[in-house]
């Protein structure tokens, strides 16, 4: 048995069943064997946007030079990333940006939301060239500038709890010992019907609904610091973009799915993002949110083909890899649809960001 499961079945025969959320918690970011900490997953057990291609990142950057140009250019502000894995889509988007806009990258404070000491090692050598600070905690970024911020692949992360409904209400699923084995289990009591999201209420008997209440306070804090000093926003991850009923949560190992609870701190667990709670979270912190849209679009709107065009003409040997990039990204097979992109600004009277116009 790993050392981690023997450490929460422990825990579990100590204080009793662990909410779906600590368990991810302690799977995820245990200190000594979370899965983040110790290891980068990336291209090994999944591979994200960033990394498939570099055009992913300069779309990025020129989507935020764009929208700091719209806000007149400040010369100082927040540039902010949350989870930057490899920091692959940072190092992308500076290039981009440097080479449209130099005064862009001397102005941009570069801050970057990292918990796991491995990738934020791996995130100072891709990042070598540039001056770049990091936080664990999105309220210990600086608070006296604009915020432009991204998150690619960052709030699937954030642990959820899950309630399924019975004829007497809605039940919390814990994760509980049976002797050497963590298994699922529901508590007999009824959760207070207010941490039920609003419409899913009526769902019928035997609905799952998943609530992240830690996504949630960091998506009002985002938005409280955007209303009060400026900025945009730029959210992309899988979900859907309304709240909706169903189990997403998934762990997932060397590009297969695996039982989420056979060897914690050695898969990822992750579950779908609920963009309408998103949404709501950053309209109550007193931000604007346009309307959600599928990757592909926002892809295509950011001119996607145009920018894979000009790298073909530029190394031809690498066209057909191009297109295969391009068509992972935004083909609804692939990424296209099931990845969502959510943005945040200031208020309905300010410039929308480039790709949410529509
Ligand atoms: N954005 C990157 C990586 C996605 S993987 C990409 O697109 O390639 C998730 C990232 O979030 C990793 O860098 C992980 O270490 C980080 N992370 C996960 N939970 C976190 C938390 N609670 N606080 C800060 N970073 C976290």
């Amino acid at each position: 048995m790993n050392a981690l499961k023997r450490k929460i079945l422990t825990l579990i025969e100590a204080q009793g069943p662990l909410t779906l959320a600590q368990y991810m918690a302690i799977a995820l970011s245990d200190p000594e064997h979370g899965y983040y900490m110790r290891r980068d997953p990336l291209g090994r057990d999944f591979i994200t946007a960033p990394e498939i291609s570099q055009v992913f990142g300069e779309l990025v950057g020129l989507f935020f030079v764009q929208a700091w140009e719209d806000r007149g250019r400040p010369t100082l502000f927040e540039l902010v990333e949350l989870g930057p894995g490899r920091g692959t889509l940072m190092a992308d988007m500076l290039r981009a940006a440097a080479k449209l806009r130099p005064q862009f990258v001397e102005a941009a404070n570069i801050v970057l939301v990292e918990t796991s000491p491995t990738l934020r090692g791996v995130q100072e050598a891709t990042l070598a060239s540039s001056q770049v600070n990091w936080v664990s905690r999105f309220e210990d970024v600086p608070a006296d500038a604009p915020l432009f911020l991204v998150a690619n692949e960052f709030f699937d992360a954030l642990p959820i709890r899950q309630f399924v409904k019975s004829e007497r209400g809605w039940h919390e699923r814990m994760v509980a010992s049976d002797g050497a084995s963590l298994c699922f289990m529901l508590t007999p009591d009824i959760a207070p019907l207010s941490i039920i999201p609003q419409g899913l209420r009526d769902a019928p008997l035997g609905s799952v609904a998943e609530v992240n209440p830690g996504a949630a306070a960091l998506m009002h804090s985002i938005a409280e610091r955007i209303a009060e000093k400026g900025g945009v926003a730029l959210i992309i991850d899988y979900g859907h973009a309304e709240s909706a009923s169903g189990d997403t949560f998934q762990a997932v190992k060397d590009n297969a799915f695996v039982d989420p609870l056979a060897e914690p701190g050695e898969a990822d667990l992750t579950a779908h993002v609920d963009f309408g709670a998103l949404a709501t979270a950053a309209r109550d912190g007193g931000a604007y949110v346009p309307r959600i849209f599928p990757q592909g679009q926002f892809l295509d709107a950011l001119g996607i083909r145009v920018r894979a065009n000009r790298l073909k003409r530029e190394s031809p040997e690498t066209s057909s890899e191009i297109d295969l990039a391009v068509d992972r990204l935004t083909n609804p097979q692939h990424m296209g649809t099931m990845f969502k992109t959510m943005a945040t600004f200031e208020g309905q009277d300010r410039t929308t960001p480039p790709g949410f116009n529509a």
